[in-house]
């Protein structure tokens, strides 16, 4: 799967996600993040990528023309890299060429503009995202961008929650990792990801390592018992109890899901 992140601040993408698990994952090319300065596609002598808006207000707004031709960019080369691929698969596969990549030709890559107005980010939405080839998010700065470039690129509005921030690039990086997280083989243990919280509208259960007993605390015993299948029991009735008292909306959702 590949990101593709289009912004102001490209430095803050590649050192914000290079790292951990993420990190790993670009290593061995399982994902791969390709952060896009807004600004070098500017035909502003002075590199100048926003302005004041119109009608007035407080703020400077980001420019359409920059916007669209770093975006152009981005599909041109994804185009690009497809068809490269589709050459690849006909001189092996003969005729299959084409049949072997079903609706891989002139589908374009969904553009997710990253902003409080957008709908809130959920696991759901991760892992619908991860099903994606190509992903291009769009991050904004100052007060926002012209709407009239949103109008011809954007795809989905999507929001982290109902707070405003500087820019786009901490959404961004939200995003990213908890989408890459649900491509196959980022995470070392396939099952790590399926029984965490949200997985199955419950919060996950809590959780001990070693020592046995710290500051006079000891771990369930039913954990120390390596009867698995009570282990599993105890666990469903925790994620249970935790979610119905942080999380009686979710506890709602679960509960409706099993009838
Ligand atoms: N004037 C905009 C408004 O009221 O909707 C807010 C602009 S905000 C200061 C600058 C940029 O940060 C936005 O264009 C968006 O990309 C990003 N941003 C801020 N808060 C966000 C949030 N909660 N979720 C996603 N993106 C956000």
């Amino acid at each position: 799967m590949n990101f593709h992140v289009l912004t102001l601040f490209p430095e803050m993408i590649r050192q914000g996600l290079d790292i951990s698990i993420i990190g790993r994952a670009l290593a061995g090319g399982i994902i791969s993040l390709e952060a896009v300065n807004i600004r070098d596609y500017t035909i502003s002598k002075h590199k100048k990528v926003d302005d004041y808006t119109y009608g007035g207000g407080a703020g400077m707004l980001m420019q359409a023309q920059p916007v669209y031709d770093a975006w152009k960019a981005v599909c041109d080369k994804i185009k690009e890299r497809a068809n490269k691929d589709r050459e690849q698969t006909t001189v092996e596969d003969g005729d299959l060429g084409s049949a072997a990549m079903p609706g891989q030709a002139g589908k374009s890559a969904r553009v997710i503009y990253v902003t409080p107005q957008g709908k809130t980010f959920h696991q759901g939405m991760a892992r619908e995202f991860a099903k994606e080839e190509d992903l291009i998010f769009l991050c904004g700065h100052y007060e926002g961008i012209d709407e009239r470039v949103l109008e011809e690129i954007v795809t989905d509005y999507v929001s982290i929650g109902d707070y405003v921030l500087t820019g786009g690039e901490l959404p961004a990086m939200v995003m990213i990792d908890a989408i890459a997280r649900m491509v196959p083989g980022v995470l070392s243990n396939k099952d790590s990801g399926e029984t965490e919280s949200f997985s199955n509208h419950l919060l996950e259960y809590p959780q001990y390592s070693r020592p046995a007993v710290w500051h006079e605390k000891s771990v369930p015993e039913i954990l120390l018992s390596g009867d698995h299948k009570k282990v599993d029991e105890w666990r469903l009735e925790q994620s249970i109890k935790r979610t119905k008292e942080i999380r009686p909306d979710l506890y709602e959702k679960w509960v409706l899901g099993r009838r």
